[in-house]
């Protein structure tokens, strides 16, 4: 007999379906670790959850975060982080450590094993860039990874790519199906900045925006565009950080490059001066270049309209003690942020700064087109993978660093008020975390191969 009516494995019923171009009241069924079926009338379930007054999301892409491990498991560690991630909505990372950089298929594939039983979370991997390994890059693309992580100047130990080299990467890229994505800032202003500021005898905070200035950024992202209008590959400019980095790719995208640029929630939440109170708690590069709130404003308003294609965390981790464990020269850049960044976009959306639906685009549905991932991830639609997250859009919470999951255990929203939360997250159909708690153990999240695979 087939009348009989299909049960699903799970339904979350009576909520607000988002995605990137509308929402709908509705119920949503999940089978076999998929969406399987979206209904406007309840449907047969096996366990049914309601979810009225809530948002339904697809989970959060977020593709640049530093989880440190292998690397460096005193800043952060994958079943720690990954547990941050999915109490925080998140249901896939794109990860790359500099400490243990990833830049052959062999070195993938170790990481890969390393990995397989430590993550809450679904992840994918990205490569570094070497500047006398290129020729590496089409066996660690073919072997899984998301994307090329190259930068222009010598950071985190990881060696800048000169100009010669980036077109070098992008020629060998133009044929793979994966993106570059370019930390830009200019060597030899950095390096000069640098050596002036020692010659004087600096070591405050106030070295760290003239040290990595606003024209390293953008004059690093005016060569870059440069070599993507010349180059097919496809360019991500990583982290951009203020309204002088955004009219450079403007001027690039109109002279014909097509350049995608991400930004992080540092740069629509935190000054410039702040550096100068917190010191190496607000040491991350590019740093912070908003001067007041019109600035943060502007930044709103690209990431609203689409100046910005996507948002990721750049979660890069240090704990108190290490952040205090040296001259501000010698600390390690990076901020905590993948347990606020959903937040923080709900509370610009609670706020009228952009809509859900652009949230949902912005840090599920683009990240995961970009890095080859949709419509497994990143999607709402049936067939795809039942990755989701429930979210009270009213919910206030007090950032409090003692609420912090990552190893970092502080946060640079400390004491600030967000408005919207993931209330319950999925993965694959499977409960990760419900309120504060998370639900399932380290080896719960699979890798997810780049589309060079
Ligand atoms: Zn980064």
């Amino acid at each position: 007999m087939n009348d009989a009516p299909k049960m699903f494995d799970l339904g979350l019923e009576n909520g607000v379906l988002v995605g990137p171009t509308g929402r709908a009241y509705g119920h949503l069924y999940v089978s076999g670790g998929r969406i399987a079926a979206i209904a406007a009338q309840p449907l047969p379930a096996a366990e049914t959850v309601d979810a009225r007054d809530l948002l339904v999301m697809p989970g959060m892409v977020d593709a640049h975060v530093h989880f440190m491990d292998p690397g460096d498991p005193s800043r952060e560690d994958f079943p720690t982080a990954s547990a941050a991630a999915a109490r925080a909505g998140v249901t896939t990372v794109i990860e790359h450590t500099h400490a243990r950089p990833v830049r052959t298929a062999a070195e993938l594939e170790a990481k890969r094993t390393h990995l397989n039983d430590r993550s809450v979370i679904d992840f994918g991997l990205a490569a570094h860039a070497w500047p006398d390994r290129l020729d590496a890059v089409d066996g660690v693309v073919g072997a899984g990874a998301a994307f090329i992580k190259a930068f222009t100047c010598t950071t985190h130990g990881v060696p800048g790519l000169r100009a010669a080299d980036l077109h070098a990467l992008l020629t060998r890229l133009a044929d793979l199906p994966v993106p570059c994505l370019v930390h830009a800032e200019d060597e030899s202003l950095t390096e000069e900045a640098e050596r002036a500021l020692r010659a004087a005898g600096r070591d405050d905070p106030g070295i760290v925006p003239r040290w990595r200035s606003r024209a390293a950024e953008e004059i690093a992202i005016a060569v870059v565009g440069q070599l993507a209008r010349r180059l097919p590959a496809r360019v991500v400019i990583a982290h951009v950080s203020g309204a002088g980095a955004l009219a450079e790719v403007a001027r690039a995208r109109e002279a014909g490059a097509p350049l995608l640029a991400e930004t992080c929630p540092q740069y629509l939440t935190l000054l410039e001066a702040e550096v100068l109170e917190h010191a190496a708690f607000r040491k991350f590069t590019p740093p912070a270049r908003a001067g007041g709130r019109a600035d943060l404003d502007r930044m709103w308003h690209a990431v609203a309209v689409g100046d910005i294609d996507y948002i990721a965390t750049d979660h890069a981790p240090a704990t108190p003690a290490q952040k205090r464990a040296g001259s501000i020269w010698d600390v390690h850049f990076g901020l905590p942020g993948i347990d606020t960044t959903l937040s923080v976009l709900l509370d610009g959306a609670q706020a009228g700064r952009l809509t859900y639906e652009r949230v949902v685009e912005l840090y599920s549905q683009r990240p995961a087109q970009v890095y080859g991932l949709y419509p497994r991830k990143g999607s709402l639609e049936v067939g795809a993978e039942a990755d989701l997250v429930l979210v009270d859009p009213k919910q206030e919470w007090r950032v409090r660093d003692e609420d912090i999951i990552s190893r970092a255990g502080w946060s640079p929203l400390a004491g600030r008020t967000l408005v919207g939360r993931a209330v319950r997250t999925y993965v694959r159909g499977r409960l990760v975390a419900d309120g504060d708690e998370v639900k399932a153990p380290p080896g719960t999240g699979r890798f997810v191969a780049g589309a060079g695979a």
